[in-house]
């Protein structure tokens, strides 16, 4: 868990990522993990020749007895990625000289929940641990085959609405651990109703980081009445079945394997209201093939459209909180049309 991070983020240096202007693997700033973690970014791990964890693993659990190749892959955010070629195929690597393994877990914990629906590909995790004599930490990963197409829409949308459909729990919203979105911390404990555990730790939370980051409190005070109004804007959800959602899902967050199949990384997964996957939307490029074919397999509730905002406000939040104020007028547009109708 991130939480204790919170209190000694200095985000306003950065600048902000006007709306519009998201690129591809560029929603977050790469050097965002120092700023959260007050240390210096991730440096290139260094494998020692002996003691190196990831190599004795590979070697003693992962079946391998040759390494005959380290790569690194580029496109990450966050963490330094390396493809480790062996002679029983390939695993994927993220190691992060700074932080400690809780975020590597927690991507472990997600994986492992999405790849047990085995309803759309994502790559197995293997091993989560610290590297010895650093702060740092390493994931070791099913490697896949990234292809060069993004992959059909409609695959996408069929096979995310059967990990909905299938991924369920009998023990209300949230997950079993902590996890973040973007590097924001993001609290999951088990809720029993979805517009409680929506109010408190999803919008509420956002809210209280951005009056303790930036002070604003007029935006504060807007999102103070719309939590009020909630029950009004979320009511017939009393019955919402919590279902897997991947949490995160944007463009840079979606590929495609060699063989044209949908594969999704990078997850902030938590057992949530299935529309809230949807949060991401303005930043994922999913087209109408995608939307037929997810309600094709989980039918579109009613309300659907009047509730899509509301859940992009939490992202608009967590980007407020990420990059800073061009992000705040998207948030004060989205609640004030729901304060208007919600009188
Ligand atoms: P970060 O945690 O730094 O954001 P990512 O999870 O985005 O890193 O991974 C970095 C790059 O590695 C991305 O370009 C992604 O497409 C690729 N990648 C991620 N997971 C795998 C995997 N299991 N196999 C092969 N490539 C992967």
């Amino acid at each position: 868990m991130m939480a204790a991070a919170t209190s000694s983020l200095h985000l306003s240096a950065l600048l902000p990522f006007p709306p519009g202007l998201v690129r591809r693997r560029q929603r977050r700033p790469p050097r965002f993990s120092a700023l959260r973690f007050s240390h210096p970014p991730s440096q290139p791990l260094r494998i020692m020749a002996d003691g190196d964890p990831i190599r004795k693993w590979i070697l003693e659990e992962g079946g391998a007895s040759r390494i005959t190749r380290i790569s690194s892959v580029g496109g990450g955010c966050i963490n330094t990625a390396n493809r480790y070629e062996t002679d029983v195929g390939s695993f994927f690597v993220k190691t992060n000289r700074n932080i400690g393994p809780e975020m590597f877990e927690a991507e472990a914990a997600g994986l492992d929940a999405m790849f047990s629906t085995d309803t759309i590909r994502v790559p197995k995790p293997w091993k989560v641990g610290s590297i010895p004599r650093t702060r740092g930490s390493y994931i070791i990963m099913e490697y896949i085959e990234i292809g060069s197409s993004r992959g059909s829409q409609a695959e996408l949308g069929r096979q995310l609405g059967e990990m909905h459909k299938t991924g369920t729990t009998d023990q209300g919203f949230g997950f079993h651990m902590d996890n973040t979105i973007g590097s924001t911390p993001q609290h999951n404990p088990w809720t029993a109703d979805w517009v409680t555990f929506f109010r408190d730790h999803r919008l509420g939370f956002q809210l209280k980081l951005i009056k303790e980051q930036y002070g604003d409190n007029d935006l504060y005070a807007k999102g103070q009445r719309l939590l009020e109004k909630l029950p009004l804007l979320l009511q017939g959800l009393d019955n919402v079945q919590p279902c897997l959602l991947h949490g995160d899902l944007w463009s840079g967050n979606v590929v495609a394997d060699s063989h044209g199949s949908p594969v999704i990384l990078d997850p902030a997964c938590y057992y949530g209201h299935s529309e809230a996957e949807f949060g991401m939307s303005w930043c994922a490029g999913f087209d109408p093939t995608f939307y037929d074919a997810y309600f094709k397999v989980m039918p579109k509730q009613p309300g659907f459209e009047q509730r899509t905002e509301l859940y992009k406000l939490y992202h608009y939040l967590n980007h407020y909180n990420l990059f800073g104020s061009g992000y705040r007028s998207s948030c004060t547009n989205i609640i004030d049309s729901y304060l208007a109708v919600a009188c």
